[in-house]
């Protein structure tokens, strides 16, 4: 007999743990002030459109994939709301027993105490929640500061306020008024979806009621499988099986795919693409885009240059000529340092004999995170040049990492210099 309720505390307790990680180990933020976006490690800036693009549509299809195959599985075991509604509900339920063991019933202390734990409660979620989008040292500095006058100190204490009000009075409210992803699944699911069911062919229910009590939402899986406000958290299987099985009689509702289909729980030998939701063409259309997705992610990742060089050719002028009548080109560069450690980048010129670049500072360093731009020329001798355009190749390299590229360009000289 599965223990679905442990397996959700479990699940709730590793999330809370991955909620309070992710921004604070760089995993996923979106740092606004420094106008940078994190994915697993790597300091995205915000002008890497296409990978940030491709990450956020990766997590996108992650959830949608996941709604497909698995219905509410997110809202019931992985949703940080649901979660500390849930830690909520439990903390009040707590503080109420003990006040009433100790004073006797005593309603306004309960309360007082449940919300001084809650406003608690809330002032770090707030900070945990904001750490996705301003770096948590800073923030701690602005939260021990007391700044309330910047933007960021007015959206602290408005989360704070939102989060407090969400988790004393909102709680559970919020997945079937104010969350759209209820409503997406009705739209995403199918007769192969995984749904919790009640199935009483035998009429074995007792009338008992306890899967209506120890609902976190507040209703009747009975009346159908499809209510909005079902989560699939699967409370109501276990306490079905708990009381039938005093009965010696197995429990009537299920985690099944679709409300047709078999059972979760079912042992008949099935393919192992069966028992893990992979049931029909739909699916597998949507774990393909996944897939590309996931691939196009990792190429775009292993291209990224964490030193990123561009080179642009100055047009304003096509070239200069100088009184001893050596012909200049001028070229404008931009690197931008995306690493963590000082970096410098050597330009080197292929491909165009007897040029030389003029460029102060070559290697051109460029501090951690720090961008820089500037022009240089380069330059031909007197009478070297037979054609009006002539293609070439600059070629920079990064220090210390060794990272070679190569930016084809074209060196422009007047007419008067081609020979007859
Ligand atoms: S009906 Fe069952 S599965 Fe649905 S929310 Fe209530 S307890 Fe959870
Ligand atoms: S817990 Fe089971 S037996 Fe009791 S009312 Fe619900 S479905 Fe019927």
């Amino acid at each position: 007999m599965a223990n679905w309720h442990q397996l959700r505390k479990r699940v709730h307790l590793v999330c809370f743990l991955i909620f309070l990680a992710l921004p604070f180990l760089d995993i996923i933020r979106a740092d606004i002030p420094r106008q940078r976006f994190y994915f697993f490690g790597v300091e995205l800036w915000i002008n890497e459109f296409a990978i940030i693009f491709l990450a956020l549509m990766f997590l996108m299809f992650l959830v949608i994939a996941c709604s497909v195959f698995y219905g509410r599985v997110y809202c019931g075991y992985l949703c940080p709301q649901m979660i500390f509604s849930e830690a909520s509900v439990w903390v009040e339920t707590w503080i109420r027993r003990r006040v009433t063991k100790k004073f006797g019933k005593r309603d306004g202390l309960s309360r007082a105490l449940f919300y001084a734990v809650v406003a608690a409660g809330s002032v770090f979620l707030a900070f945990v929640f904001i750490s996705y989008f301003v770096e948590p040292r800073d923030l701690f500095r602005r939260l021990v500061s007391f700044d309330i006058h910047t933007a960021a100190g007015i959206s602290g204490v408005a989360v704070t306020i939102l989060t407090f009000l969400d988790f004393s009075l909102v709680r559970q409210k919020f997945c079937t008024t104010v969350c759209p992803y209820g409503y997406l699944q009705g739209m995403l699911g199918d007769g192969n979806t995984l749904l919790v069911h009640y199935r009483d062919e035998s009429r074995a229910c007792i009338e008992c009621k306890k899967c209506v009590r120890v609902c976190p939402m507040g209703i009747d899986i009975r009346e159908s499988p499809f209510q909005i406000e079902c989560i699939h958290c699967g409370e109501c299987i276990d306490a079905c099986d708990e009381v039938l099985a005093r009965l010696h009689k197995p429990g009537l509702i299920h985690y099944t795919w679709g409300e047709r289909g078999e059972r979760l729980s079912d042992t008949t030998p099935r393919p192992w693409y069966r028992r893990v939701g992979l049931r029909d063409a739909k699916r597998v259309v949507v774990l393909g885009v996944l897939t590309c997705y996931a691939a196009g992610l990792t190429v775009a990742f292993s291209m990224r240059h964490a030193v990123l060089v561009q080179i642009a050719p100055v047009r304003a002028t096509l070239y200069r000529v100088d009184e001893s009548g050596r012909v200049f080109n001028r070229f404008r560069y931009s690197i931008a340092n995306r690493s963590h450690r000082p970096s410098a980048v050597i330009f080197t010129i292929r491909q165009l004999p007897e040029a030389t670049l003029a460029l102060d500072g070559n290697p051109v360093r460029v501090a951690p995170g720090g961008t820089t731009q500037g022009e240089f020329e380069i330059s031909t001798p007197p009478k070297s040049q037979s054609e009006l355009v002539r293609h070439f190749t600059i070629e920079t390299s990064t220090i210390p990492d060794q990272v070679r590229d190569t930016f084809p360009m074209t060196f422009l000289a007047p007419a008067e210099r081609q020979k007859p």
